[in-house]
């Protein structure tokens, strides 16, 4: 048997960008006896999940819900919306936008990307301007799908997603929009049909505060009809027979219950406090781990105040320090882990989630490990964060809205 005592006392500090700490209520719903998914219990269990989540992504238009990782989600919005060959435009904001544009490439799709003009890498986000030109000068309008990743989860920049759809509407393109929300959805605030939206895509194991194993496509009534003409193969990934079996709460194939048990406890959860509540919270605690950073000198990833993530925050290192060795010392020393820097950010940086079942003082002891690791790895600091931070919380109060009682 696999002994997990490698966290000997107390709680583990899970302070990746996901999966995120899960909540207990939660994970005691995950408990419940697993049920027949054929039998009249299931019924109700799949109609209140597939309702409940229809107002986590503001959208009154059917959510496919897969028993996938959001990559099976990122492919099933390829599939059914796309053919051989199609010429789509992808944003490269980071190492996820660049995993999408290569499982695209993958399906035999043509991907073109594009990015932040400059040589600093992966600080920014979709300047939707850039998407307009190229749309404008596309007037054959070969390129059938726009593909934006909405918080980029490797760096901690956000993405405007309605100037995408308005850069769209101006170049009056056709073309699809498709959104990668996988960690920005129910912590960052997302409004599929507001925003005009063609698929959105997501997954639970971030701000949803689930376990990994569940994933979304949010679609349009576009998105269907184009679904209609699309001939990438598809079977499992396909959307018609899902959507019409789930009129009466089933799935054709069988649907993860245990974790339908923890996404209907956890809409409860998010919708019992509000969701303006909760993006409060976030916005709240990005800002308090924010001042940490800039009181230790350091640079924050995102280079553009107006799109910091309120999910998580990427923290440069200075030239020379190895990020990695600093995450291994905060690991081993205080038992905190923290997201490592992903492709072309390797050992530059590393990431803070703030995300999933947190508070003022779990921040504050991820922080405090923080920045004990830095001082034994050697990172001159300007000053203190965890002080920063505490003075930020102390005098910041979370507002009415964000404690409000259910
Ligand atoms: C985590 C993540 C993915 C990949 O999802 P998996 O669940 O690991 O398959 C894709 N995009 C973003 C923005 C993510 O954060």
């Amino acid at each position: 048997m696999l002994t997990l005592d490698f966290h000997p006392t107390g709680r583990h500090f899970l302070q990746i960008p996901g999966p995120s700490p899960v909540p207990d209520r939660v994970l005691r719903a995950m408990s419940y006896p697993t049920i027949d998914h054929r039998g009249p219990e299931f019924a109700a269990l799949g109609l209140k999940v597939l309702a409940d989540v229809k107002k986590i992504f503001k959208t009154t238009q059917p959510v496919i819900i897969y028993p996938a990782s959001g990559t099976g989600a990122w492919e099933a919005a390829l599939v059914n919306t796309l053919s051989a060959g199609d010429h789509v435009l992808m944003y490269e904001t980071g190492h996820f936008a660049w995993l999408w544009q290569k499982l695209a490439t993958r399906l035999g799709l043509k991907a073109e990307v594009m990015s932040h003009p400059g040589s600093e890498v992966w600080r920014h986000g979709v300047q939707a301007h850039l998407i307009e030109e190229r749309l404008k000068a596309d007037t054959a309008h070969a390129i059938r799908a726009v593909c934006v990743v909405h918080n980029e989860t490797s760096t901690g920049v956000t993405s405007n997603i309605a100037a995408v759809r308005k850069a769209i509407d101006a170049a009056k393109h056709p073309a699809l929009l498709l959104v990668d929300t996988i960690s920005g959805l129910a912590s960052a605030d997302y409004c599929h049909d507001a925003w005009g939206v063609d698929v959105t895509i997501s997954g639970s194991q971030k701000g949803l505060m689930l376990p990994p194993g569940i994933s979304f496509n949010a679609v349009s009534a576009k998105a269907i009809e184009a679904s209609k003409k699309a001939t990438l193969p598809k079977s499992f990934w396909a959307w018609d027979e899902i959507i019409e079996m789930n009129k009466t709460g089933y799935w054709p194939s069988t649907p993860n219950t245990n974790l339908l048990y923890a996404l209907s406890e956890a809409c409860d959860m998010l919708l019992e406090h509000g969701l303006d509540a909760v993006f409060a919270r976030h916005q709240r605690w990005a800002e308090g781990v924010r001042s940490a950073v800039k009181a230790w000198g350091l640079q924050i990833q995102c280079a553009d105040p107006a799109v910091y993530s309120p999910v998580l925050t990427g923290v440069m290192m200075p030239e020379g320090v190895d990020a990695d060795a600093v995450r291994k010392i905060i690991y081993e020393r205080f038992d905190c882990s923290l997201g490592t820097g992903l492709g072309k950010v390797k050992g530059k940086m590393f990431r803070i989630g703030h995300l999933g079942d947190c508070n003022d003082l779990t921040l504050m002891a991820a922080l405090a490990g923080c920045e004990m690791g830095l001082k034994l790895a050697g990172v001159k600091l300007a000053g203190s964060g965890v002080q920063a931070a505490m003075d930020y919380f102390s005098s910041h109060a979370a507002t009415v809205l964000e404690r409000k009682a259910a």
